[in-house]
This record gives structure tokens, C-alpha cells and sequence, in this order.
């Protein structure tokens, strides 16, 4: 494992990277960084979350002249959202670096505070291209210092279709500057791109296990038989929402799922041979809160790249280390940090010692976790509420809070999360006023229309 000190990163950097708290470079980091302060072309492509942002702005961030007050630095990106969160993320790794301007522009921000702002330029430009153009079109900026670009999200710059905007960028920089790409997917657009901007590029491609340090990983060792326990005790010993239990065979999905709900658990089954609209549903009900804990196979986990993942339980280990490291990507993504739990009886203990890329951080005591009473239980339970329209009615959350909060007398801090599709919305409310809630919304209109509303089971 390399450090960020071994990568050459200046004494500035290391302190916000040390107050930030990022002890360790992800693979994307630690492959591109290197490159990047040599001063070659890149070309990388990362999964989101895997800290791209960081790998191009850090580098970039250390050969900026603090002294010169010209752009020196241009970042494209392809959303407003975008624009200002890359910004936010560069201005917190140079906070220790004096006189370092950094700035954003973007189409919806007022076109006359971007004009003024550049009497002073920013050495550093973080902007959509649409906006960009913009600038460079009515003479307001200047390009000619720039020595560095970066084409932050190019597989989303070339879908959302801003490749003329990108060459006019391109002309207006001098020749003789550092191009870099980062993107999540390789397409032939991306890669037709590449060859048409980059000079003799290196490639980087990192890992799909983004950000693995911020996974902890527990082991408790039980024998077979105890796992129905074990699984219940762990349960009552942490915050049980958001998590999912992967286990080898279809059939145990259900076994699981029944046994934790005997014990007062929102849990659900998910395997791959349900039918498409149940595994909809049950994503949903996941999604929303209302089935805290999904008990699934790996085929049935695919595509479950969920914010709610707040931890993983494998309650028996799959054939291989692959496939663990899978289940385990499930939680911690986006770089956020995640639980990993794994039963193991001494069969598979021994299984997993053998893995060579598998580690366990802590051991836990299962007697000791029983002893734990003072983690909460279950939120308060949550329904679904099924409503029979959706965008093509025209339908907004908007309006589905209003009929809840109108009709129904709930306050807004009572409704969970509203699920709109083409036809049907969801939505998840308490379940003492879920009754009312069916009859009442039923009875009304939303918008001026009448719907079908009815609980998802
Ligand atoms: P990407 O652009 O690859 O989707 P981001 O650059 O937005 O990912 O990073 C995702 C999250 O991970 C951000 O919240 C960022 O602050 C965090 N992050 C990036 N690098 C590290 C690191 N080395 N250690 C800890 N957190 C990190
Ligand atoms: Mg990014």
C-alpha cells in the first residue's frame, strides 16, 4: 500500500488530506498521481466513488503558481451540479495553500458575476462547456495560460452531446499543455476523444473495489446450526435498516427472510427467480425504508448499488474470494464508509484464511453482542402506499406530499421517501396511518384526479 507522503504530494496537500481524514490514496488515486505530477497525458477510468476527483485534483492543485494570477486550469465537467461540487472538493484540498483562487462557472449562474470575477482570474476553473463556450465566444476569458485540462465525466460530456463545445476548448489552450481524462466507461466515443486530444497518453484503469479502507470488515465464528440465532443477535445489536444478508441458495432466501420476520424484522427475500415486478417492489420497499433487511442471492444482488447499503451480513461464504469481494463492494461505495459482517463456522473460517486478498479487522463475540441492550430496535415501521399514477399523469412528489399532508393531516416530516414512475408512484408513510391514509387518499383527488391507493404488501 503506498501512502499519499509517497506520492510526492506537497506539505499543503498532506495537511488537508490529513484533516479531511483520507489516510490512504484509493487504487485511482494511487495509480494516477505519479503520472500526473510527471507531467504526462492520462487517460483514467474509475467506477463512481473511487475518488477521481481527488486523483486529478491534487496533482493539478500542486503545479498551480499560487503567484500568477491568470487561469492556469481548466476543469470541464458536465453539470451545473457538477461544476460546484468539483469546485467545493478543490477549494477543501487547498485550503492550506494561500492566494489560490478557484472558481466555477456554469450555464443558470448570472453570466455578469462570472465576467466580473475574471478582472481577478481564478488559477483554477472548474466550468460546463455550454457556459465555457459562452465566455469564449464574447472574449470575456482568456485560455492562453492555461497549461493544464482536465475532462472530468467524458463519457457523460460526449452523451450529453457537448463535443463541439469540447473542441472549441481544446483550440482556445495552447498546444503545449498537460491534457487529462477521467471517465467512468471506455466507449469508442471516449476512446476517439482520447486519441483526438491526448499526447502520447498513459492509461489508468483502477479497480472496481473503489475505496476498500473504508470497509470494516467483522468475522464471528459460529457453528451451522447457530446461524439463525447468531443472524438475530447481530441484528438486535446493531441499527438493522439498510441491510442486506447474502446467502448461497435460493431456497434459504426465504428461510431467512421468514425467521427474521418471526422476530419482529421488516426483512424480505430477493433471489432470481422471482418475478421482474415482485423484485421491482421489493427494491423499492428497500429503498424507502420499509423493508429494512434484504436476504439475497448474489445473481438476485446485481445492480445493487444502493446509497441505503449500510451493511453487508454474509451469512455463509460463497464458493469464491471473487464473489465475497463482490457482495462486500455492496456497502461502502460513493466513498462512503461500510460495515461488512460475515458468519463463519470453522469450515469456512479456514476457507477465508486461504483467500489471500480477504482480511478480517475484528473479531466479535457473539455472547458479548447478546449482552448489548442499549442499541435501539427498529425505526418506527414504515408502509408503502401504492398510488395508480405517476409522471405521465403528471404527477410530482410535490403533489403527493400535498395530498398526504391536505387529506390525510400527516406533517411533512412524517412522509418517507415518494418513488414516481411512468404509471404508478410510491410512497412510504407510518404505518399506524396507513389505514386512513388508503381510505382518505382514495376518496380525494391529487391534482384534480382521482387514483387508486393501496398498500404494497
Ligand atoms: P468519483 O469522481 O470517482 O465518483 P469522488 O472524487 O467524487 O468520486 O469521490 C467520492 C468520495 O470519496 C468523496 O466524498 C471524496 O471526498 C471521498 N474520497 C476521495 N478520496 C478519498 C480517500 N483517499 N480517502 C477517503 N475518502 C476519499
Ligand atoms: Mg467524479
Amino acid at each position: 500500500m503506498v501512502t499519499f507522503e509517497q506520492l510526492k504530494l506537497n506539505a499543503a496537500l498532506l495537511k488537508s488530506l490529513d484533516a479531511l481524514n483520507y489516510t490512504l490514496p484509493t487504487p485511482v488515486q494511487a495509480q494516477a498521481i505519479p503520472l500526473l505530477l510527471q507531467g504526462h497525458d492520462v487517460a483514467a477510468q474509475a467506477e463512481t466513488g473511487s475518488g477521481k476527483t481527488a486523483a486529478f485534483g491534487l496533482p493539478l492543485l500542486q503545479s498551480i503558481n499560487p503567484g500568477l494570477q491568470q487561469v492556469q486550469a481548466l476543469v470541464v465537467v458536465p453539470t451545473r451540479e457538477l461544476a460546484v461540487q468539483v469546485r467545493q472538493e478543490l477549494k477543501q484540498y487547498a485550503r492550506f495553500i494561500p492566494n489560490l483562487k478557484i472558481t466555477a462557472f456554469y450555464g443558470g449562474h448570472s453570466f455578469r458575476l462570472e465576467e466580473d470575477s475574471l478582472a481577478h482570474p481564478p488559477q483554477v476553473l472548474v466550468g460546463t462547456p455550454g457556459r465555457l463556450t459562452d465566455h469564449l465566444s464574447r472574449r470575456t476569458l482568456d485560455l492562453t495560460n492555461v497549461a493544464q485540462v482536465v475532462l472530468d465525466e467524458a463519457d457523460k460530456l460526449l452523451e450529453m452531446g457537448f463535443e463541439e463545445e469540447l473542441d472549441d476548448l481544446l483550440r482556445a489552450i495552447p498546444r503545449k499543455r498537460q491534457t487529462i481524462l477521467f471517465s467512468a466507461t471506455m466507449e469508442e466515443d471516449v476512446k476517439e476523444l482520447i486519441a483526438n486530444s491526448l499526447q502520447d497518453p498513459r492509461f489508468v484503469q483502477a479497480s472496481a473495489t473503489a475505496v476498500p479502507d473504508r470497509i470494516v470488515y467483522y468475522g464471528l465464528k459460529v457453528q451451522d446450526e447457530q446461524k439463525p440465532q447468531a443472524l438475530v443477535r447481530l441484528l438486535q445489536s446493531i441499527n438493522p435498516a439498510g441491510t442486506v444478508v447474502f446467502v448461497n441458495a435460493r431456497l434459504t432466501t426465504t428461510e431467512v427472510a421468514q425467521h427474521l420476520q418471526e422476530h419482529g424484522f421488516q426483512a424480505r427475500a430477493l433471489h432470481g427467480k422471482l418475478e421482474q415486478s415482485e423484485r421491482d417492489k421489493t427494491m423499492t420497499l428497500f429503498r424507502n425504508g420499509t423493508a429494512s433487511i434484504l436476504v439475497a442471492t448474489d445473481l438476485a444482488a446485481r445492480g445493487l448499488d444502493m446509497d441505503v447499503v449500510q451493511q453487508i451480513i454474509h451469512y455463509e461464504l460463497p464458493q469464491h474470494q471473487d464473489a465475497y469481494q463482490h457482495r462486500s463492494g455492496r456497502t461502502g461505495r460513493a466513498g462512503k464508509s461500510g460495515t461488512v459482517y460475515t458468519l463463519l463456522s470453522s469450515r469456512e473460517t479456514q476457507k477465508l484464511e486461504q483467500w489471500p486478498d480477504v482480511q478480517v479487522n475484528e473479531w466479535l463475540d457473539l455472547t458479548e453482542l447478546a449482552a448489548d441492550t442499549s442499541v435501539p430496535m427498529e425505526a418506527p415501521a414504515l408502509t408503502t402506499l401504492h398510488i395508480s399514477g405517476g409522471r405521465k399523469d403528471k404527477l410530482s412528489p410535490r403533489d403527493i406530499v400535498g395530498a398526504l399532508i391536505a387529506e390525510v393531516g400527516l406533517k411533512a416530516s412524517e412522509i418517507g421517501k415518494i418513488e414516481i414512475q411512468d404509471r404508478h408512484s410510491f410512497v412510504a408513510i407510518p404505518e399506524e396511518a396507513a389505514s386512513a391514509a388508503v381510505r382518505k387518499l382514495s376518496a380525494a383527488r391529487i391534482k384534480g384526479k382521482r387514483y387508486k391507493v393501496s398498500f404494497v404488501r
